[in-house]
């Protein structure tokens, strides 16, 4: 397992075995990743000291027979300059990403370089498996996806790279290793053959929707939505009948140079080229219309759609962004401008089509709202929660005249009655400070099965049979990293009148997936009551013993060659059946609402208090969740429903979800 993970640490020390080597080009062959482009990386791309030399190691097999410029440059540095796999052929440093469609593909063919590795020179020779069957890909639909595939893509995508992060963060304590799980996993995705779209096109991209975020650029190209992964301007070439011609396709609107802070349906887009992005002071050179600047101003005279993505601050994650698809604009002027250097620069205005759905001015008026001017409207409480989130939880209906909730109190966590005792009684770790990953001397990193459940930013990597978290009764600071579900809402949340619902939940912030949302609030009920609770019509009853549908949420362990690991099951094993009432205590848990295909889960937690361990029912963003949009989980099917047929159900409700899987009724 550790052979296919060492792709971005640093070489060993000490002698090296030169015969294990193959094919290493001296090293001042390598050309820096920068150095032909004239373009700086967007911000957030590579983290500081971050340097793109690895000698050793790294992912060079592709599946297509890319041509190189010469053989000057070794393979591994290829992966980091081109993430997409190269599987997109002329690949330009920049990103500007041109591609010829006029059907000369040389998909399949054996790639040129061979993989040279220190630690697996014998499969240097075998093309990567595709593992796209594995994971639900045909190839028809890698090259025209659906909502579906997308979201399978995104969501193996988002797992590899979480594991990746893992695996890396548990090495940390030993080597300095450099982390990019994000173009690792894209990289390993794309020679595996498990991406979408890859057909490319004008307009807007199957099963992608206007709203929709993403955290990679990676997670932009293996959907098809915008393939260079550092350029800006993504465009297609066409060979006409008489002429042929580039068109851009899509851009990336980094937010801070080009958008017209007042109008959210206009941008003014600056072109690539100059050293303009670099200093915008010195910009002494006039851009050139070449490349993505003559793609735009070929789109400006052809009047196609443009798909535009607003690069937005993570307010999480400063340093990172957030990518939004903002849906289809219209390239209406272009002209030159000075720089303050002097030089010439391209500008580009793009106006949204009108009649879609808003999605970056969603984000403007969420932080209107937050500066209070103007207020929101159908506010009814600032916060629900009466300060006992360390964040507010505001209660909206802009839909009806309901004023308020049927009254309950507010309460963070479990009234727990009950509790169970370990098999082996424990006092909870001793870990000075904070757990570290990877430190097995960790008790409960131990009953982790070594590995640490969440990310160095709280970030869930799989689900699990139960989450052992570290509690009141270990020695670690209260801010050990492993408490991720202890430490209260990380979102500004609003309960909000539905339309047809009732109450329901949202986040006025994105939640990148994995996030910790929060717990399932209330009393904790001995299992004899639940029928007697669900006589009595209340709704707010989790029981962990119904039948909840499965879903793959991990990632896939032969993507990283991790044969015989039982490490992804996603079955949880409760140690006890835990049913909880939210009816009369609880928290914002209490407002989702069910929906068959929900963008929460809900995975078993455990941790120790006094001596005894408690259960608890954590919830965790199943994909990245756009502000505004409803947040909704499985409620599963009573046991006795279940064994008797869905038609024989009592009590249940009819479902009013709306997606495509509904299976009409739940409860
Ligand atoms: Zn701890
Ligand atoms: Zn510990
Ligand atoms: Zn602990």
């Amino acid at each position: 397992m550790e052979e296919g993970l060492g792709q971005n640490s640093v070489p060993p020390h000490g002698p090296i075995d030169k015969s294990k080597i193959l094919d290493i080009k001296p090293l001042r062959s390598l050309i820096p990743i920068y150095s032909m482009s004239s373009q700086a990386p967007p911000a957030g791309q590579y983290p500081s000291g971050f340097s793109p030399f690895f000698p050793f190691g790294a992912p060079q097999q592709t599946p297509t027979g890319v041509t190189t410029r010469g053989a000057a440059t070794p393979a591994p540095l290829r992966a980091y300059k081109n993430p997409l796999g190269a599987g997109d052929s002329s690949s330009t440093m920049n990103g500007f990403n041109g591609q010829d469609t006029s059907g000369k593909k040389k998909r399949g063919s054996p790639s040129r370089h061979t993989k040279s590795s220190v630690n697996k020179p014998k499969k240097s020779q075998e093309p990567p498996a595709d593992l796209s069957g594995l994971v639900g890909i045909s190839p028809a639909q890698r090259e025209d996806g659906s909502r579906e595939v997308v979201n399978i893509v995104l969501m193996a995508y988002d797992a590899l790279r979480r594991r990746l992060c893992q695996l890396e963060e548990a090495k940390e304590l030993s080597s300095g290793s450099i982390k990019r799980a994000d173009l690792k996993a894209c990289n390993t995705l794309m020679t595996r053959g498990i991406r979408t779209n890859m057909r490319k096109r004008i307009g807007a991209v199957p099963g992608i929707e206007i709203g929709d975020i993403f955290y990679f650029r990676m997670e932009l190209c293996i959907v098809g939505l915008h393939a260079p992964s550092m350029g800006g301007i993504d465009a297609l070439h066409i060979r006409g009948e008489f002429e042929e011609e580039t068109l851009a396709v899509c851009i990336v609107s980094s937010g801070e140079y080009d958008d017209d802070a007042e109008d959210s349906d206009v941008i003014i887009y600056t072109g690539q080229g100059g050293n303009f992005f670099m200093n915008k002071d010195k910009h002494t050179t006039d851009q050139k219309l070449q490349r993505g600047n003559l793609a735009l101003d070929r789109s400006s005279r052809q009047h196609n759609e443009v798909r535009v993505i607003r690069g937005m601050r993570d307010g999480v994650n400063p340093n990172n962004k957030i990518y939004v698809y903002d849906g289809l604009y219209k390239i209406q002027d272009s002209w030159i401008e000075k720089a303050k250097g002097g030089g010439g620069v391209f500008k580009y205005k793009l106006v949204r089509i009108p009649g879609q759905s808003s999605a970056f001015a969603v984000w403007k008026s969420i932080q209107k709202w937050k500066s209070g001017s103007p207020s929101r409207t159908g506010l009814i409480l600032a916060d629900l929660s009466n300060g006992a989130e360390g964040i507010p939880v505001s209660l909206v209906n802009e839909v009806n005249n309901v004023k308020a909730p049927t009254f309950f109190n507010y309460f963070h966590s479990l009234r727990h009655p009950k509790s169970f005792s370990l098999m082996q009684p424990s006092h909870g770790c001793t870990c000075i400070k904070a757990c570290v990953p990877g430190d097995l001397n960790c008790s409960c990193i131990r009953r982790n099965e070594g590995d640490f459940p969440y990310t160095g930013n709280g970030i869930l990597v799989s689900r699990k049979p139960l989450v052992h978290e570290c509690g009141p009764t270990c020695q670690c600071f209260p801010n050990c990293k492993n408490r991720v579900s202890q430490t209260g809402l990380k979102h500004p949340m609003e309960v909000f009148r539905t339309k047809d619902r009732g109450w329901g939940l949202r986040s006025l912030d994105p939640i990148r997936a994995g996030t910790f949302i929060c717990e399932y609030a209330g009393e904790v009920v001995g299992r004899g009551k639940v029928s007697q609770l669900v006589k009595e019509g209340d709704e707010y009853v989790f029981d962990t013993t119904r039948i909840y549908d499965q879903f793959k949420w991990n990632y896939e362990p032969r993507l990283l060659e991790e044969i015989g690991s039982n490490d992804s099951t996603e079955d949880y094993a409760m140690p006890y059946p835990l049913i909880i009432t939210a009816k009369n205590i609880g928290n914002v848990a209490r407002f989702m609402n069910h929906s068959c295909s929900p963008n929460v889960f809900w995975q078993p937690v455990v941790y120790e208090e006094n001596n005894q361990s408690y259960l608890h029912v954590a919830f965790f963003a199943l994909r990245h969740i756009p502000p505004m949009t409803e947040l909704t989980y499985d409620y599963g099917l009573a046991q006795s429903d279940h064994a008797e047929g869905s038609s024989a159900a009592k009590g249940r409700k009819k479902c009013l979800c709306g997606s495509s899987k509904c299976r009409g009724s739940f409860g």
